[in-house]
C-alpha cells in the first residue's frame, strides 16, 4: 500500500520493536539512512536492530553507530516492523525471510514498486537520507550530531557531494541545516575517498581495460577476476569512464563468479534505469545497475548492445 509521510510516522509511532535494513553492497545512503533513523528511534525509547546482509565498507566506520550494524544470523524474533531503506525488498539478501513482520519501505528509487504493507517512494529526493530527514522533521525529532552526521553522509554520498543532477535547492538546504549540528564535511569526504596504495594501483589495472563504443558515447570498464584480486573495492572506478569528454553512458562489468557479473551504469542523458530493468535490475535515470548471469566477455557484449539499442531508440523517438 502506498502511504504518505504522516502514515509512515503513524506506523513507526504505533510499534516498539524494529529491524532496520538496506541493500546489499551498501553505500553511504544505505548505511547513513539506517543509522540516522536508528539513532532517533533509540532516542524515543524504541528497540532497534540494524542488519545488513553483506560485508560493510570499512570507509564508513566514521558513521556514529557503525558498530550497531551487523549481519543477520538466524530468525529474528519478536519484531513488530521491518523497515527497509534505500531499496526495494529485492536487494536485502536473506532479511525478508529471517524477519517475519510487516514491512515499511522508504526509498527514492524510481524503479521501486515493491509489494509491501507500507510503501513510501519519492524519486524527486536525491537520497533516502533526505526522506528520513523529512520524516524526522515531521515527527518533531530533536536532531543531534549523531543523527546529523549519518544523514549528511547519506545525502552527500548519493549526490556526489552536491554536484550531481539530483542535487536540488532542498538538498542544499537540508545539507546546510545538518551542518548546524557540528557535522564535519571534510572528515566525512576524506574518510570516504581514502584508498590504500594497493587499491590505487588497482585503478591503473582497471583503466587499462577501457573500451569505447558508439563513436565515443559509451565507455566500458571490465573488472576481471585477476583485477579484482588486486583491488579491495571498485568504488568510484566507474567515474573514471563517466568523466571522459563526449561519453554519455559509462558502464562497468565486474566479475562475481564464472557465470555472474555485476553491471553498473552512469549516464548524462540516456535512461539507464530502464536498461537495467530489462535485466532484472533498476536504479535511477542516471545511475543504475543489475546482475547478469554470464561470463565477463558475454556480459560486456550484451550490455553494450542494449545501451546502443536504447540510444538508437531515443534518437528515433
Ligand atoms: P551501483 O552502480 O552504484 O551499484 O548502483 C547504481 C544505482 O543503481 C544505485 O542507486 C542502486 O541502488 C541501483 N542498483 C544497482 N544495482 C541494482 C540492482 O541489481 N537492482 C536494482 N533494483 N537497483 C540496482
Ligand atoms: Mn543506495
Ligand atoms: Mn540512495
Amino acid at each position: 500500500m502506498k502511504i504518505d509521510l504522516k502514515q509512515a510516522a503513524d506506523v513507526i509511532t504505533k510499534y516498539k520493536n524494529f529491524v532496520i535494513t538496506s541493500h546489499v553492497n551498501p553505500d553511504g545512503d544505505a548505511l547513513g539512512s539506517v543509522l540516522g533513523l536508528a539513532h532517533y528511534l533509540k532516542a524515543i525509547g524504541k528497540n532497534v536492530t540494524c542488519l545488513i546482509d553483506d560485508d560493510l565498507p570499512a570507509n564508513f566506520n566514521i558513521l556514529p553507530g557503525y558498530e550497531l550494524l551487523s549481519k543477520p544470523g538466524q530468525i529474528i524474533e519478536k519484531i513488530d516492523l521491518l523497515i527497509v531503506l534505500d531499496t526495494g525488498i529485492d536487494r536485502i539478501g536473506q532479511i525478508k525471510e529471517l524477519a517475519n513482520a510487516p514491512i515499511l519501505n522508504i526509498d527514492h528509487h524510481i524503479s521501486n514498486n515493491s509489494t509491501v504493507d507500507y510503501l513510501y517512494v519519492d524519486p524527486d529526493r536525491a537520497a533516502t537520507g533526505e526522506i528520513i530527514f523529512q520524516l524526522l522533521k515531521f515527527m518533531k525529532a530533536a536532531f543531534d550530531k549523531n543523527i546529523a552526521t549519518c544523514l549528511y553522509t547519506a545525502i552527500a554520498t548519493d549526490c556526489g557531494f552536491f554536484r550531481y543532477a539530483n542535487t536540488t535547492a532542498l538538498t542544499m538546504r537540508i545539507g546546510a541545516e545538518l551542518l548546524e549540528f557540528d557535522v564535519k564535511p571534510n572528515l566525512i569526504s576524506e574518510a570516504i575517498e581514502k584508498k590504500t596504495l594497493t587499491a590505487v594501483r588497482g585503478i591503473a589495472l582497471a583503466l587499462n581495460t577501457l573500451e569505447i563504443f558508439k563513436n565515443g558515447k559509451i565507455a566500458l570498464l571490465a573488472i576481471t577476476q585477476d583485477i579484482l584480486a588486486q583491488c579491495v573495492s571498485t568504488e568510484g572506478f566507474i567515474d573514471l569512464a563517466r568523466i571522459i569528454e563526449g561519453v554519455d553512458v559509462a558502464v562497468m562489468v565486474k566479475y562475481v563468479d564464472e557465470n555472474t557479473c555485476r553491471i553498473s551504469m552512469r549516464s548524462k542523458t540516456t535512461n539507464v534505469s530502464l536498461i537495467a530493468e530489462t535485466f532484472g535490475g533498476g536504479g535511477h535515470i542516471r545511475a543504475a545497475g543489475c546482475t547478469m548471469h554470464a561470463p565477463v566477455g558475454a556480459a560486456k557484449e550484451t550490455i553494450v548492445a542494449a545501451i546502443e539499442q536504447s540510444m538508437e531508440d531515443s534518437y528515433n523517438a
